[in-house]
């Protein structure tokens, strides 16, 4: 079903279902960027776009930090180390590349995508992406924008799509004001639920998450190419809390990569169900299976360290991808 990075793309087997489907009207629509970025190498630049997992954990990352735990330790020992969830969306016809949250662990993920920038200059690359979407303010989910600032990449200009409340805290608050003061990033306000137009026929709409609002609200990302869709929703609150219910959404996409932080409250033996927060994988496996019977895909990403569905063949990991479900880890791609 997938590809890893600079092998060449898998036939998806899922066609597209919802490429007409309906969004909801732009409250704000923001100009595609042009001019500068990266240039896809011919061997990418035929294809139809795509996007890229680059990251697949939890904020804390994947050997957890300073834990030695059995799963960290076994991780951190047969280098199989994960990156904190991310996508990077690749158009090839245009040689643009968006990134979906920029997290601790950018430097790597850049590093994921070295297949798909085209010729590199022998120095740093001024301009590795031509634009990033931030889903929300926790550590997870933004704190590598730091790498783009004057101290390492000291982009110019960099595009910036997040909620209006996310941009004001960017504005707001150090060291991340330093950005916008430098000129490294240009911060776009899009309204949640806002759809904005990228080149080659994509289209991402932010979909608005129930989560902890500490320093900001938090959207996930229907991401809309020519022939299919993909919906991220990375990190939210129960399924039961969203409103309108996230089958509206579900229903917009061929391809779901949804919250599976926890598989099961086992794995949080003091905290009760509601105190957790997000959505139980377990609990997913039976709301959505019906959907996967309808051809439709579900991956689950953004695992917390104690989830036992980040170990291969775990019977836990089994039991997602014996009921027609996916894992997502690094590497994975989904034609849009
Ligand atoms: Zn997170
Ligand atoms: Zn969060």
């Amino acid at each position: 079903m997938f590809t890893g990075p600079g092998r060449a793309s898998l036939v998806l087997l899922i066609l597209g279902l919802a490429a007409g489907a309906c969004t909801p009207s732009p409250a704000n629509e923001v100009p595609p960027t042009i001019a500068k970025g990266s240039v896809a190498d011919a061997a990418t630049s035929a294809r139809a776009p795509f996007v890229r997992v680059i990251g697949s954990v939890q904020d804390g990352g994947f050997p957890h930090a300073a834990c030695r735990g059995v799963a960290c330790r076994k991780a951190r020992e047969e280098s199989k180390q994960r990156y904190i969830a991310s996508l990077a969306l690749i158009l090839p016809a245009s040689g643009k590349l968006y990134l979906f949250d920029a997290t601790p662990d950018i430097r790597e993920q850049l590093d994921l995508l070295n297949d798909v920038r085209g010729k590199l200059p022998d120095g740093v690359d001024r301009s590795p992406v031509d634009g990033v979407f931030l889903s929300h303010a926790h550590m997870g989910h933004y704190l590598g924008l730091a790498f783009f600032g004057f101290e390492a990449v000291h982009t110019q200009e960099l595009p910036l799509y997040s909620t209006p409340r996310m941009a004001a805290f960017v504005r707001e608050n150090g060291p991340w004001s330093q950005l916008v003061g430098k000129s490294n990033v240009d911060v776009r306000e899009v309204e949640p639920g806002a759809r904005v137009e990228l080149e080659d026929g994509v289209s991402v709409t932010l979909v608005p998450s129930p989560h902890r609002e500490e320093y900001s609200d938090t959207v996930g990302f229907l991401i809309r190419g020519p022939h299919r869709t993909v919906l991220f929703v990375p990190d939210t609150d129960a399924w039961h809390s969203w409103a309108p219910p996230i089958e509206d959404w579900l229903e917009r996409a061929d391809v779901a990569l949804l919250d599976g932080t926890f598989n099961s409250g086992a794995e949080l033996p003091k905290r009760s169900v509601e105190e957790i927060g997000h959505p139980l994988v377990t609990d997913s496996l039976d709301r959505f299976e019906a959907l996967i019977g309808a051809g439709r895909e579900i991956a689950f990403i953004h695992m917390n360290h104690s989830n036992p569905i980040l170990i291969e063949d775990s019977p836990e990991a089994e039991a997602v991808t014996g009921r027609g479900f996916s894992i997502a880890r690094e590497g994975m791609e989904f034609d849009l």
